[in-house]
Formats: C-alpha cells, structure tokens, sequence
C-alpha cells in the first residue's frame, strides 16, 4: 500500500497483546524509525521468540530509539545488529550507561545457553556494536531528521534515563510512553505531563488494577524489619536490581537516619545492583528535588552505617557465617536464579528467619511458589522446608495504576485523536482502553502483535 505524504505508518511488531517484547515500527515519508527492541520474558529469562526473525529487515531501519533500560525494551538490541542493523540508537544519556550493564548481565546469564545459539548473538562483539551506535542526550533535547521528523524525550519517571518519546511530523504530535513511572517516586522527578499529543502509544500493565497505598508501605517496611530484628533473624529480601533495589536503599538510608529501625548488618549481594547503584550516584542530576537537596546537605543517600556491599562471591559466602540479625538483598527478584536461591537454602527452614516480597511474582517462578504458601521446596536437588515468616509489599510497583493511567491521559484529552494500549496483557489493556473511552470520551484501539494502523497526519 502506498503512503500518502501525510501518512505515517505504525507497526506493533511486537510488545502488544503482552507485557514485554517492546518493539514498534514507524515509517513515513521514505523513513524507518524503531521504538525500543525488547526481550519476550516468559517463565524463562527469554522466549523462544526471541530468536526468530524480525518482521522487517534490520538494515533498513534509520534510528532506534530507546524508552528505557529494561530488558525487555532493549533486550534483542544482540539479534538486531547480529541481522544486519546499522543505524543510529539514540536514548538518554543515564539509559545509555546502564544498557551497557544490563546487555553484559544478560549475556553473562545466557552464556550458558546452547540449545538456541544465545551466546552467539549476544557476543561481546554485537553489544559493543550496539554501544558505538549509541548517543545519548538530554530530556528535551529535539532531534531533527531529514524528511521532516522532530524527536525528543520526555521524563517517564519509571525509572532513571526512562523517557516517553515525542515525534513531531507534519505539526502532528506521535507520543510513545514506553513505561510510565508510579509517581511520586523518592528519588526519580514525577512524570512529565504531556498536553497535546495527536496519537499516544501507552503502556497499560496495570490498566486493570490500583496499588496499595503507596504511603504505608514504608510503615510496613519499618514494622517487618523491626519484627525480624526482634526474633534474632535474617531477613532475606530478593531484588530487582534497577530501581527497585535503589529505591529500597534510599529508604533504608532514612529508616537508619531517623533511626525508626536498629543498625545491624545489612548486605546488597547482588554484582548488578552494586553496578546500577553506582551509576545512580554519578546521575544524580536527573533526580528529583527532595533527593538532591539531601545529597547536597551531604548525606550519602545510597550509603548508611550497616551497608555492605559483597560484589565478590567469597564476600557472599561469608554473609553465612555474620551472625544474626542482618538483612540480605540479593537478587533475583522473583527467585528464579542469582544469588538470593543460596540464601533462601540457608534460611527459609529457620522459623525466626523471614522473607520479603517486594515485586510481582510471575506464574512457575520459585517466588511465586513461596507467595503461594508452600511448605516445601526444591532448592538445587535438595528438598526445603519452608518455616519462615514470609511478608510482602506490594506498594513498590514502579508503574502507573489504572487510575493514574486514566489522570494521566486526561491532560491531552482535548488534542488526542486515538490512543492505543499496548504492554499489557490483553485483559488490562481492553480494560484501560473502554475506561479511557468511557471516562474521557476518547477514541482508544487494544491492538495485537503484528498488526498495523496508519496514522494520518494532515
Ligand atoms: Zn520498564
């Protein structure tokens, strides 16, 4: 089908219908643009899909552009060179530092993949490929494309470098939000609004569902840590390293300041969270106010007395031997590897022992089992009881809630001629697309992978 001049072409190649698996397709006027290039995470850390060709031809892409470091929004960058791309990847400069860690994480974690040939597309050689094409700039900063093309990003909030993308062709405003943060977050600046889109691409994760509030989790955090503390135990909390893990520090960091919490050991055992962590501290210009304030009063809001980082393993071995109480963060989050499973083996048999929950737990993880109430596991061929008190807080989410969603669409109600839902699962996407229909009157479509709309911009 030939496009008209004032026609742009949008494919859902994939991330719609589903969470992960981030990818869109943007072409008009004799240009090809990619919005994020994410991994489909499943049960396993990556999909059979994953390996299967693209839909288009990676060579003939102009520019990618990159929402945020999640894996699953930057995740099959390997196979995209690996293909034949070699274009422009243009992201936040804070996005660009911590793709590079997260691309050598997962290669690491794949390495030992044979039966799909993983560790031959994510080589050393393909992550460095992709890093060299990479720029980073600033929030705002517009990029001018020949044919008429205006880019820039806006803050998401989700997590930090994370941006909505602006495209401006023809006067026409095309919004991709990539994944919106849960705001107000205690170290990343709220949302930015965005007043008048033509078109809006939006997530819809939680398009069917609210959180807890927010305001009491850190009570319950407060309560959970003292409780352990009281039963001489250790507390085990599986982390979600980007993020997440920040955040958790930073409250931490307060609790023991306030002193609403006794000092004691404390360990980050996690290799990639220590990393992140530090490229938290080196971006700490695109943190909120509040946060700033603080560092700039000279308190190490990543640091506190107790915190000890064991990058090395035999640092992490030893933690065994600390005697109680103490607190371990490790990763992975829902427990499915990492580090925190040898804690788990160790302590979920002892009953002062506890173990926190502080993120969604997808179906066949060993999370979800533990979130489930099993009684037994088994860890490595061996079976473990399970007799620790186990918690959860559900506050931490770092996505909007359907009703935020909705508010947030609101403020460009009055220019947005369709909105589609997209990075959800089927249900939550429908879901926030008749609520956006019935609250604000506004034109919405739940489109599926695969599927392809044109977007006119007269
Ligand atoms: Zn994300």
């Amino acid at each position: 089908m030939e496009l008209k001049d004032t026609e742009l072409k949008l494919t859902f190649a994939n991330g719609a219908g589903t969470v992960t698996g981030a990818n869109f397709l943007l072409e008009g006027n004799g240009k090809k643009f990619l919005i994020d290039c994410g991994l489909v995470q499943g049960e396993k850390i990556a999909d059979e899909l994953n390996w299967t060709d693209f839909t288009y031809d990676p060579h003939s892409i102009d520019i990618l552009f990159i929402t945020h470091a999640h894996i699953d929004h930057i995740g099959r960058i390997p196979k995209l060179i690996q293909d034949g791309f070699n274009g422009r990847i243009i992201s936040t400069i804070p996005t660009r530092d911590i793709v590079q860690v997260m691309l050598e994480d997962t290669a690491h974690l794949l390495s030992h993949d044979t039966e799909h040939g993983l560790k031959d597309i994510y080589t050393a050689e393909n992550i460095k490929a992709a890093m060299d094409l990479w720029e980073g700039i600033e929030y705002h900063h517009v990029v001018n494309v020949d044919h008429g093309f205006q880019f820039s990003f806006k803050d998401s909030g989700h997590i930090l470098g994370s941006a909505m993308i602006e495209i401006v062709y023809n006067g026409k405003k095309i919004v991709f939000t990539g994944d919106l943060g849960n705001s107000p977050s205690p170290i990343l600046p709220d949302t930015e609004k965005v007043t008048d889109a033509d078109y809006m691409i939006m997530e819809s994760v939680y398009g069917d569902r609210n959180h807890e509030d927010r305001s009491e989790r850190k009570q319950k955090l407060i309560k959970v840590i003292n409780e352990n503390y009281k039963r001489n135990g250790t507390l085990m909390i599986p982390l979600f390293s980007l993020e997440r893990t920040q955040e958790l520090i930073f409250e931490i960091n307060e609790m023991v300041a306030e002193k609403s919490i006794p000092e004691m050991p404390i360990f980050l055992d996690s290799p990639l969270a220590i990393k992140l962590t530090r490229i938290y501290k080196a971006n700490s210009k695109y943190f909120n106010k509040e946060a700033r304030d603080i560092i700039a009063s000279g308190d190490d809001i990543f640091n506190f007395p107790g915190l000890k980082l064991t990058e090395e393993t035999s640092e992490s071995k030893a933690i065994l031997s600390v005697p109680n109480p103490k607190i371990i963060m490790a990763g992975s989050g829902m427990s499915n590897g990492g580090r925190i499973i040898h804690h788990e083996k160790n302590y979920l048999p002892n009953p002062n022992d506890t173990l926190l929950l502080v993120g969604y737990q997808s179906a066949g993880t060993m999370g979800r089992l533990i979130q489930e109430g099993v009684k037994k596991l088994h860890i490595q061929n061996e079976e473990i009881p399970v007799r620790a008190h186990i918690e959860m807080i559900s506050g931490y989410s770092g996505h909007k809630d359907s009703d935020h969603l909705v508010e947030f669409v609101a403020d460009t109600a009055k220019t947005v001629k369709k909105i589609f839902t997209v990075m959800g699962e089927p249900k939550a996407a429908l879901f926030l697309a008749q609520k956006i229909k019935d609250n604000l009157d506004i034109n919405t479509e739940s489109p599926m992978a695969g599927d392809t709309i044109i977007l006119d911009c007269k």
